[in-house]
């Protein structure tokens, strides 16, 4: 969506193929029956310390400031969450000090300068207890592979401090768009005439009827190239979202700690209970005026055929076949690949939206297939 935007304000004709029903991928949003809105793909938590897509998105919406908290239950109760000095002081049943807490680590840490996979992340920060509690059955839940089998990258997307912070992200700007992000999508189309979008149409059934001067492909690489090299591992996923009125939300009140919502935070997180890996409850960060609220309980699944791809699992293994579509995408004339189904990399959405007008530039760069389009920005 955002090359056709860029493209678009630059004079030429972009038809978007879309097999869904609606735009904007897994990070469309919308109102359930009681119009609070949800994700119903699983959370976008907007967050990015990149000025370039801050200000490229900030054309299309208006922002509202989030400080994403989450939780964690486990050991029949929540837990603060990404570990930090109140995790400790729970798990010690007493208050604690920064410099206790630093010295706890330091007994419990195992020894590993430079992690060579997910486990090792965490033993090297934390030790085997956290580990246990928080990661282990998390990320064998979620991605059906040990963690040791994962990339390193992988578990140290979780912060671990020492200090009271619980903020769940690290980056510098975290902040919704104030209306949704399919508020922000449609803004997007609007911006130009030139934008054509196709609903309902799947781009292997459609690719041998449309002529066009250039493809930006954003579906699974594997797909594009008709498994050739044999099929990527997607980890897929499956929601189920729960509306509630208030009559619904007395009794979790006292869970929950505020009125009219269902649970303690925006998220929470089950490593070791129950099939789904997390629960939503994403208007503790929209902060919707209602009475009513949902959740979205999120299930791991394989890829069978059928099954949406929603992560690449970043191994070893799957990367060395990646690299062989990667090989036959950087040859492909006249296509551009973009994007985490299409780069087979497990990117967030400001990683992608940064790709993506990166690619613009390529493209219009001198040499590029659309040399001096952009010139007059
Ligand atoms: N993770 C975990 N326990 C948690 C949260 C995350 O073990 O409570 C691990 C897990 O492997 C997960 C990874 O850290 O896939 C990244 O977590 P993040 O919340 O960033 O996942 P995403 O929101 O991208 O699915």
């Amino acid at each position: 969506m955002v090359l056709a935007e860029r493209f678009a304000a630059h004079g030429l004709k972009c038809t978007i193929l879309e097999k869904r029903p609606h735009i904007g991928g897994n990070a469309w949003d919308c109102a359930d029956r009681n119009g609070v809105l949800y994700h119903p793909y699983g959370p976008h938590y907007f967050r990015t310390n990149s000025r370039a897509v801050r200000e490229y998105l900030s054309r299309f919406t208006d922002w509202q400031h989030v400080d994403y908290r989450i939780k964690s239950w486990t050991h029949g109760r929540y837990w603060s969450f990404p570990v930090n000095l109140e995790t400790f002081e729970q798990l010690i049943a007493k208050p604690a000090t920064e410099y206790e807490f630093k010295a706890w680590l330091a007994a419990k840490r195992v020894p590993i300068e430079h992690p060579q996979n997910s486990e090792e992340v965490i033993l090297s920060q934390t030790g085997h207890e956290f580990y246990e509690m928080f990661f282990r059955g998390y990320t064998m839940k979620h991605w059906h592979r040990h963690p040791r089998e994962l990339d390193p990258s992988v578990t140290a997307r979780i912060p671990i401090r020492t200090t009271r912070d619980d903020h769940y992200l690290r980056e510098e700007f975290q902040a919704l768009p104030s209306l949704g992000y399919n508020h922000l999508f449609e803004q997007m189309l609007a911006s130009s005439p030139n934008i054509e979008v196709k609903l309902g149409v799947d781009f292997q059934d459609a690719r041998n009827h449309f002529e066009a001067r250039h493809t930006i492909y954003t579906g699974p690489v594997d797909a594009y190239f008709d498994f050739r090299h044999g099929r990527l591992p997607w980890r897929s996923l499956r929601f189920e979202m729960e509306s509630f009125t208030p009559d619904r939300l007395v009794e979790r009140e006292s869970i929950a700690g505020k009125k009219h919502h269902w649970q303690p935070a925006m998220q929470v997180n089950y490593p070791n209970d129950h099939d789904y890996t997390r629960i939503v409850e994403i208007k503790h960060a929209t902060q919707q005026p209602s009475d009513c609220t949902n959740i979205v309980r999120e299930y791991s699944q394989d890829d069978a055929p059928g099954r949406e791809p929603y992560y690449p699992i970043p191994a070893p293994d799957a990367r060395a076949m990646y690299e062989k579509y990667k090989l036959l995408a950087a040859v492909e004339p006249g296509v551009s690949f973009v994007g985490r189904l299409a780069t087979y990399h497990y990117y967030n959405m400001d990683q992608v939206t940064a790709m993506a007008l990166h690619e613009f530039d390529r493209l219009t760069a001198p040499g590029g297939p659309f040399a001096g389009l952009a010139s007059h920005r």
